[in-house]
């Protein structure tokens, strides 16, 4: 249970916050394995109502749920050579099974590209095979030195989605569309606005032809890569014979795309919206989006309000059946707890909407209704709860993603500044700088090496200034793409 020592302060130590946030609202704990996290039913919740809204996005989308092995034998991650220069420093192998050494070592899956793309080429024969659109709900293991729970760990859940299509037109309008399916998920449900853009080289999947992602900013003014989606050319197609033969009769190679995200979201929550009270969860991901705490202080009183709760809890049941989205209700009938002690404990734990009853309020037919992400509160009448309680879990949810755009907007520097300038921002309190970039991968490594921030993507449209940069904020020679840089997790 939560102890009631205050957290560490956000403006303290961002860091030392984001950890006891995430072990005492019971997220996640260290496992006895170094490196890797055990996720407690509190984070795991969060996790399922991601799954379950991704999983309905991406079979809108077309695609379908597989399943391939955990162990990839060691020599298909050779085949393709940028692929293998990436990930072979990480990969755990094993030697042995059985009590045997095997024959070949097998490298437990850092990504699927490898063995999904060699089973893809014995499935496909024809342009009519394709495209294959499939995605699978996995873990994945890639050796870390420095861990974080949820933002980098040994082992992480994730998904990844891999297709094949006949044309690189294809490929490439899959690579965009799932990179929007991404951020509609990060907007729409975890609140938490993105900046979409393509990756320099330097940054590209090992093995890509081109990489996009969607980078937020987390409240220490930091980016955090929330999502991946590559156009993978026939880098792959080539190294694992994947053929198809056309509808004019030729032999071509196939095009695929690989995209993915992970529980690091589940990290990018606590650093968008945490507050240092804890957490705060937008309600459409949140296990639990109200919690009624009964007030009471004889024996008698507490049957009359728990009867109520009661009452309430099943009239919203059934009030909430007439929508769509199944109100998510917690009783917290917890006898020898004071209501402070409880408040503070699901503030912690970032339920978004309280309601308060005692028997003053059960004589005058109504509660008291807690906002999580304002702490606003207001007396409800009991009559028009369920309307009350919907309408107000919608606001908050538009509300929450309101407040993260305002925050990262505040902190994005899109006026022209000196190379000094930069560096002192990012020695400083940090931002989203947007600046040009003479396209020199030295100029990208030279700022790398002397700030720590880097570019984050070369962003879409949308995000890019009214006025394009003229200049290179390194060297000046002049711009060929405005890029975001910010230093990130
Ligand atoms: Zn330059």
């Amino acid at each position: 249970m939560a102890d009631d020592k205050k957290l560490t302060p956000r403006a303290e130590d961002f860091s030392a916050w984001y950890n006891e946030v995430v072990l005492r609202s019971e997220l996640a704990d260290y496992s006895p394995v170094r490196g890797c996290m055990v996720i407690r039913p509190n984070g795991y919740g969060i996790w399922e109502r991601m799954q379950r809204a991704l999983d309905d996005m991406f079979k809108a989308t077309g695609h379908q749920n597989a399943y391939f092995p955990l162990f990839i034998p060691e020599s298909f991650l050779h085949k393709e050579a940028e692929h293998v220069e990436g990930f072979a420093p990480e990969a755990a192998v094993v030697t042995h099974g059985g009590g045997k050494k095997l024959d070949e070592p097998l490298v437990v899956r850092p990504t699927s590209e490898t063995i999904i793309y060699s089973m893809f080429a014995k499935w496909v024969q024809s342009y009519r095979d394709l495209p294959i659109l499939m995605n699978q709900w996995a873990n994945v293991v890639r050796w870390e030195m420095r861990t974080r729970l949820f933002l980098r760990t040994t082992e992480f859940l994730w998904q990844e989605g891999h297709t094949a299509h006949t044309t690189h037109d294809e490929a490439q309008e899959e690579t965009r569309r799932m990179l929007g399916v991404y951020r509609d998920f990060m907007e729409g449900y975890i609140a938490m606005p993105v900046v979409t853009g393509q990756k320099t080289d330097a940054e590209r999947f090992a093995g890509a032809l081109r990489t996009y992602s969607c980078e937020a900013m987390m409240q220490d003014n930091k980016a955090l890569q929330a999502g991946t989606s590559h156009n993978l050319g026939q880098n792959f197609a080539r190294a694992f014979d994947l053929k198809f033969q056309s509808e004019t009769g030729t032999t071509e190679y196939a095009w695929n795309t690989s995209w993915g995200v992970s529980t690091r979201m589940v990290g990018g929550l606590v650093m968008t919206h945490g507050d240092d009270t804890g957490l705060r969860i937008p309600p459409l991901l949140a296990p639990i989006e109200l919690v009624i705490v009964p007030i009471y202080r004889t024996d008698e009183e507490r049957s009359l309000v728990l009867e109520a709760a009661n009452r309430i809890t099943s009239a919203l049941g059934a009030w909430e059946r007439r929508d769509p989205a199944r109100l998510r209700i917690h009783v917290d009938a917890r006898d020898g707890m004071k209501p402070g002690a409880k408040y503070y404990e699901w503030e912690l734990r970032g339920v978004p909407l309280r309601l308060e009853i005692g028997p003053r309020d059960l004589a005058a037919n109504q509660g008291v209704l807690v906002r999580r992400d304002t702490r606003e509160k207001r007396a409800v009448s009991l009559d028009v709860l369920g309307e009350e309680v919907s309408e107000l879990l919608s606001t908050i949810q538009r509300d929450m993603l309101a407040t993260a755009l305002d925050r990262r907007e505040a902190h994005s520097v899109r006026e022209p500044i000196s190379y000094d300038r930069f560096r002192e921002i990012m020695d400083g309190e940090g931002a989203f700088v947007y600046a040009g970039w003479c396209g020199d991968p030295a100029c990208e490594a030279q700022i790398k090496e002397e700030t720590k921030a880097t570019i984050r993507c070369l962003p879409d449209e949308e995000f890019r200034s009214a006025d394009a940069p003229k200049r290179c904020l390194k060297c000046g020679r002049p711009a060929t793409a405005e890029a975001l840089w910010a230093k990130a997790y």
